[in-house]
């Protein structure tokens, strides 16, 4: 099974939202995705430089990668769930790595915030990173869904409703 970048955050945010995410229960709302960062791609880097060039493969999508200097770029808006934004980067970085395409390292931006960070695939990585990916086809290939985190997160996470739907 193919997973994409998205299924890797959400492994690291949450195993319930991965599930439901995996299992086509879609509750998406703009300001998630906006909190996610999933469009700033489309409108503070809207005029990126032509040397970036999008990659699709092993059902991930890399929007910016330049393939001189053989570097991926990954933007957000916020830096609220950066271990996740780091394990989607590491996740892209392997990838690339496993399908032979030269890649250097990676820049996580957070173009809002004028801050950006270097990624680097480390060795500790490249043995996790199979790991993780096991553990999600675990995850997302139970039959019912784990159970729900109490996370101060929740309350900015699109399956809220649906999640404490018994609750005050
Ligand atoms: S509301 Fe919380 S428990 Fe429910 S899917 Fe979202 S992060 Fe997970």
């Amino acid at each position: 099974m193919a997973i994409t970048g998205t299924q890797m955050a959400y492994y690291v945010i949450c195993h319930r939202k991965l599930w439901l995410f995996t299992n086509h229960i879609f509750l998406e709302q703009t300001s998630e995705l906006v909190a996610d960062g999933r469009f700033v791609g489309e409108s503070t880097y809207e005029k990126r430089p032509e040397r970036y060039k999008q990659i699709e493969l092993e059902g991930i999508k890399i929007d910016f990668y330049d393939p001189k200097a053989h570097v991926v770029h990954e933007t957000k808006r916020s830096d609220k769930m950066e271990p996740a934004h780091l394990a989607q980067l590491k996740y892209y970085l392997y990838i690339l790595e496993q399908n032979n395409i030269p890649v250097q390292y990676g820049v996580l931006e957070y173009p809002k915030l004028r801050t950006t960070r270097q990624v680097v695939l480390s060795d500790e990585d490249r043995s996790t990173i199979p790991e993780w990916l096991e553990h999600i086809a675990q995850i997302v290939s139970r039959p019912k869904c784990p159970d729900v985190i109490k996370k101060p997160h929740c309350k900015q996470c699109a399956y809220f409703d649906f999640c404490y739907v018994d609750e005050e």
